[in-house]
């Protein structure tokens, strides 16, 4: 009998192929409460937060979301949002995310991606996922992206 996702712990959630193909976690061999740690040190230092960043992604992918499927364009960023059937769980067990993809491009060509999980992950747990975890967003990158909408 299949184990109720539910009691998997967190760090075996976040593991490859338990509740996503990948997992959440690449090739890191740091605790994820070590990820958080560094990751949260990195964002002090420039001057921002989780919640902050989190925030600014949400307001582009909200402001493109009635849109889907299409390039729109908000305060200067272009915004691509891809919405799919179905829900994926955080790894936290707090949430359960739309399967969405945001695609971002800004002045200069630069582009970053995110999921509906990945924000949440950034806004509820500082989690920017492990090193080579094909969504992790490098914060001080991500931060310098967002920069325009301070
Ligand atoms: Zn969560």
């Amino acid at each position: 009998m299949k184990e109720n996702p539910r009691h998997i712990p967190v760090v075996e959630s976040l593991r490859e192929g338990i509740l996503s193909r990948d997992g959440f976690m690449g090739e890191d061999t740091r605790p994820f409460t070590d990820i958080i740690l560094d990751d949260a040190a990195v964002l002090a230092s420039a001057g921002t937060n989780a919640v902050e960043l989190a925030d600014k992604m949400t307001r582009l992918t909200r402001a493109a979301l009635a849109q889907a499927g299409q390039e729109v364009v908000v305060e200067g960023y272009r915004v691509l949002v891809e919405d799919y059937m179905g829900r994926i769980s955080c790894p936290f067990r707090d949430h359960r995310a739309p399967k969405r993809n945001t695609q971002v491009w800004d002045n200069a060509g630069r582009q970053m991606s995110w999921t509906a999980l990945g924000v949440h992950l950034i806004r509820a747990h500082g989690f920017f996922q492990g090193q080579g975890a094909p969504y992790r967003l490098e914060p001080a990158q991500l931060a310098d992206f967002l920069r325009a909408l301070d």
